[in-house]
């Protein structure tokens, strides 16, 4: 039994002693237990924040113990009676090749999914994020205009795609012509804008000739600045993630944004909110979001992309790929 351990806590960027990768003796499940075998495992940026323990949402993985994050896992053997051997399951065990469950949180997807990884991206908490996070904050109205970041991730395109359902102009961006062109072309935003371009903030300004009514805020940093500008009056801002500033150790250089982003709020009166997917929700919001995706999947009307690395001794470089924008869609780990 392979399992990624955290063994140092990061200062910025994990590096080569960040995670260890340890074997185990595989565990036999007791009375009310079973052992699940990991198929897949998803990759988030949240990690990054439970090798922290600053203060935080939820806790910090501790020192030694196995990196947290959400896997596909098929049954090995069950002592439960909603478990059989065979059967596939949503669980939250980790980086780690084998893993006892009592089946607490555990979600039974069947002896047979028709595609087992999905369960982590689009129909999972990165599809579910970007539906509640935009329809229940953000609101979008039809012919408003939608710019969200990180924009062909499994967050970001979900938001877009569900946007120009929703009618709206959808203005995506993202790190590179390769991303932007399938943004476009693929995910059928109206235009992307490279966040790497020196002249980016002429760009987004120009792709938004009516100014911004929804702003998804996935990666904060030059993006926000660039978006605070352009919001009409009574813009709305989800707040969902700032990955631009995950491995900051310290406050960034240059003129302090306080006033601006605080002034943005007061005079275009926008109401900006944070959410958290697991509590933020009511359960009929995740029901919702199910019977629309599957509808949409079904239809053709939402595309979804994923990225797959082979074995869990890659899953550490990949985690910081993803944080440093070198993933192309949703990332997830095939570990056996
Ligand atoms: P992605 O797969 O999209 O990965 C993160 C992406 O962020 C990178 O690929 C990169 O894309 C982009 N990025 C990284 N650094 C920067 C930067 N400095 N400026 C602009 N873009 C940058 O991630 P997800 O779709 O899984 O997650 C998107 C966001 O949603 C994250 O912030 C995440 O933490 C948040 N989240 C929040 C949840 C909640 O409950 N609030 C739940 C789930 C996710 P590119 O190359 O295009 O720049």
């Amino acid at each position: 039994n392979r399992r990624v351990v955290l063994a140092n806590r990061p200062e910025g960027l994990p590096d080569n002693e960040t995670l260890r990768l340890e074997t185990a003796p595989v565990p036999d499940p007791g009375p009310g237990e079973m052992l699940l075998r990991t198929i897949y495992l998803s990759l988030d940026p949240y990690m990054r924040g439970r090798m922290s323990d600053a203060k935080s949402y939820a806790e910090p993985v501790p020192i030694g113990g196995v990196m947290t994050g959400q896997v596909v896992a098929q049954v090995v053997a069950s002592n439960l009676e909603e478990f059989a051997p065979g059967d596939h399951v949503l669980a939250g065990s980790g980086w780690q090749d084998y893993a006892l469950s009592d089946g607490t949180q555990v979600l039974n997807l069947g002896p047979s999914p028709e595609h087992p990884s999905w369960a982590l991206g689009i129909l999972g908490m990165p599809g579910y994020t970007a539906h509640a996070g935009l329809l229940r904050i953000g609101e979008p109205k039809a012919g408003e205009t939608v710019v969200v970041a990180a924009a062909s991730g499994p967050v970001g395109a979900t938001v877009g795609q569900i946007a120009r359902i929703k009618g709206c102009r959808v203005v995506g961006i993202a790190g590179g012509a390769e991303k932007c062109a399938h943004v476009v072309d693929t995910l059928g935003f109206d235009a992307c804008i490279d966040h790497r371009a020196d002249d980016f903030e002429a760009q987004l300004k120009a792709a938004c000739p009516d100014g911004i009514d929804v702003y998804f805020e996935n990666v904060g940093g030059r993006v926000l600045y660039a978006v605070l500008p352009l919001l009409n009056p009574f813009a709305r801002v989800p707040v969902c993630g700032m990955v631009a500033w995950y491995n900051e150790t310290g406050l960034p250089d240059g003129p302090d944004h306080g006033p601006q982003i605080m002034g943005t709020i007061l005079r275009q009166k926008v109401k900006m909110e944070g959410f958290i997917i697991f509590d933020s929700f009511p359960k009929s919001a995740q029901m919702e979001f199910v019977s629309d995706m599957t509808g949409w999947l079904k239809e053709g009307r939402v595309k979804y992309q994923e990225q797959v690395i082979e074995g869990l001794e890659a899953a550490p470089g990949a985690l910081n790929d993803l944080l440093e924008g070198r993933n192309f869609g949703k990332m997830v780990v095939k570990v056996g």
